[in-house]
């Protein structure tokens, strides 16, 4: 069943409400059959959705009305308008949801991602047409004990981020601590309340695994604001 991560009345009088997916939800990739697909998506917020052709890059689109800009080749996205969903799926990417006081941001981050500073222009974006304080709540992602990672893409990670990003494995192999990375990037981005669902989709059976089990299958975070 979905899990409720957020669910918190802002200073607006809006609601915010972000949502993950589990495996029991069923596959919410964006080029899974596309019946299903909206029938599971329909379960989880019945409105249209925002969802975007990821690729790892630093784009952020700009959300203006329900639904605007689905299927835009993006990374993450913004709105400050009430009942509008953004969506994000992932299968060992982070998740990653902005609040601020007037709006609400969704991004998709892995290593990569980290490396092109996807956050910084979401939490840019995001300050600029919702400015305040911003909190982030990130999602199910891979971490440390099952993110086995090469010693020279981890060499680049270390120089933009420091060592707190290097980590190992469970079995004790050189390996990235994409949450460290993520919190070190939202911290740069001058967001300190930061809250981490904690678990790791490789090792817990209720997500979908790209990097253990080369799953295509995803799981997906959903967000919106409910009008007062
Ligand atoms: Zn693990």
């Amino acid at each position: 069943m979905a899990r409720n991560l957020v669910s918190r009345r802002r200073p607006s009088g809006r609601m915010v409400r972000v949502l993950v997916s589990e495996v029991v939800d069923g596959d919410l990739a964006v080029d899974g059959p596309t019946g299903a697909l909206s029938q599971r998506r329909e379960a989880l917020w019945p409105g249209p959705w925002t969802w975007l052709r990821q690729v790892h890059g630093d784009r952020v689109i700009l959300v203006e009305e329900p639904g605007g800009g689905a299927g835009s080749e993006a990374d993450a996205s913004v709105t400050v308008q009430a009942d509008t969903a953004l969506s994000i799926q992932v299968a060992d990417c982070a998740p990653v949801a902005l609040v601020s006081p007037g709006g609400l941001a969704v991004a998709h981050v892995g290593w990569r991602g980290l490396q092109v500073g996807v956050l910084e222009r979401t939490s840019k974006l995001l300050a600029r047409v919702a400015p305040g304080p911003q909190e982030a709540v990130v999602g199910p992602c891979i971490r440390a004990c099952c993110y086995e990672f090469g010693d020279s893409d981890l060499e680049v990670l270390c120089g933009q981020f420091g060592d707190d990003v290097r980590a190992l494995t469970s079995d004790g192999r050189p390996a990235l601590d994409l949450p460290a990375g993520v919190r070190i990037d939202l911290e740069r981005c001058g967001v300190v309340d930061i809250e981490f669902d904690g678990v790791c989709t490789g090792c817990d059976e209720r997500y979908w695994s790209h990097r253990m089990g080369g799953s295509t299958l995803r799981q997906a975070m959903v967000a919106w604001m409910a009008a007062p």
